[in-house]
């Protein structure tokens, strides 16, 4: 019987920044992936400390884009791809009380870091009373994030493409089919509800679309653009527009009114053709006090859950990954805002 340190489930940005940190400490697992299109895959990767309706930041915004530039060059070191893309993300003012708005946020400490003082206008769309930058800001490379760790996974022979049967798991055994494991981390996002050890966690599902478009005169849109959703350039005329939220729709289909919504918001500010238009969605998984969910099983001390990364499945996935691999190797304590103990559990 094959011996590991760990087991994960999932293939999102939880599962594998996790996975990352077991790569990084020498341990051994197997990651299942069951081959779906999770959140992370449709998602526009954007990097961002700020809340671009009200111009607020959150806890730890740079502490958690330092520490993302540090593990995207450790992955780099056995993938030999940097995936941060250095595009700020550049938010359309839709007025001139917005515009002042900005300005003076840009003076207060905790936003001084993050809010641009510079004027600017970007040619191509429509933005009469200019634009602000959001330093610090980026995004990463989802499409080839995925792959490149996808193919160091196989390369290992720690991915296995299936799904994970949850009644083959003895818990109490730490047996899964012919593995024997010390830990379980299930990182399934909204697929936690088919987890019947985690399964009443309180996650609640935000669907999100994005359309993949061509701008044939797009060539001068080289940012990361926002009024209502984000517009960037995939390549050279291809270009992501997205994404909406919706907390009451949970059918697994393309919903009319979000793609109504979103050619809407894009002809806010931008006039020129738009061709080749197709849409995809994905489920947010989220919490109502907006922080993720990590910890232990109460029944079960080797089962463990990293989940609730909410809209910010990035700087989240990454950053909360070393806290649940330190409590699960040393006992140290989460921080009790991203503690599953919160919910009584
Ligand atoms: C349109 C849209 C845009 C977004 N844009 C951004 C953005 O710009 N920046 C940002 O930081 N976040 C963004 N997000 C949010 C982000 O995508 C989520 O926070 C994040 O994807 C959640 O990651 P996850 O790993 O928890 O879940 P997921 O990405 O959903 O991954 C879970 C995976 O586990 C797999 N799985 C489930 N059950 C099993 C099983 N039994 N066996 C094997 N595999 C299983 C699923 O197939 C799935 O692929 C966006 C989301 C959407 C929908």
């Amino acid at each position: 019987m094959k011996k590991l340190d760990y087991i994960i489930v999932g293939d999102g940005f939880g599962a594998l920044f996790f996975a990352h940190q077991l790569i990084k400490n020498g341990k051994s697992f197997q990651l299942f992936s069951e081959g779906e299109k999770g959140a992370s895959r449709v998602s526009a990767g954007l990097v961002n400390p700020v809340v671009l309706k009200k111009f607020t930041t959150f806890d730890r915004a740079m502490e958690q884009i330092e520490s993302l530039h540090q593990s995207l060059e450790e992955i780099a070191q056995y993938t030999g791809v940097n995936y941060f893309i250095h595009e700020p993300i550049h938010r359309i003012f839709h007025d001139e009380k917005e515009r002042l708005l900005w300005k003076s946020k840009a003076q207060n400490p905790s936003l001084a870091p993050f809010l641009s003082l510079d004027d600017i206008t970007l040619e191509g769309i429509a933005n009469p009373y200019g634009v602000g930058k959001v330093k610090h800001s980026g995004r990463i490379d989802v499409e080839a994030f995925f792959k490149g760790l996808t193919t160091a996974l196989k390369d290992r022979q720690i991915l296995k493409e299936e799904q994970f049967d949850y009644q083959a798991l003895d818990a109490s055994a730490g047996r899964y089919k012919e593995l024997a494991f010390s830990h379980v981390v299930f990182a399934e996002g909204m697929g936690v509800r088919e987890n019947p050890f985690f399964k009443d966690l309180p996650v609640i599902p935000n669907k999100g679309h994005r359309l993949t478009l061509t701008l044939p005169s797009g060539g001068n849109l080289t940012h990361v653009v926002k009024k209502k959703h984000f517009l960037f350039p995939l390549s050279k005329q291809q270009f992501y527009y997205g994404g909406t939220y919706d907390r009451h729709s949970e059918t697994n289909e393309i919903d009319p009114v979000a793609i109504e919504q979103l050619k809407r918001g894009l002809e806010e500010f931008y006039s020129g053709p738009v061709e080749n238009l197709d849409a995809q969605f994905g489920f947010r998984p989220t919490v109502r006090d907006r922080r993720p969910i990590l910890g232990a099983s109460a029944k079960f001390p080797n089962l463990f859950v990293f989940n609730g990364l909410g809209a910010r499945g990035v700087l989240n996935g990454n950053f909360y990954a070393p806290f649940l691999f330190k409590h699960i190797e040393t006992q140290s304590a989460l921080p009790m805002e991203v503690d599953l103990k919160r919910f009584n559990f």
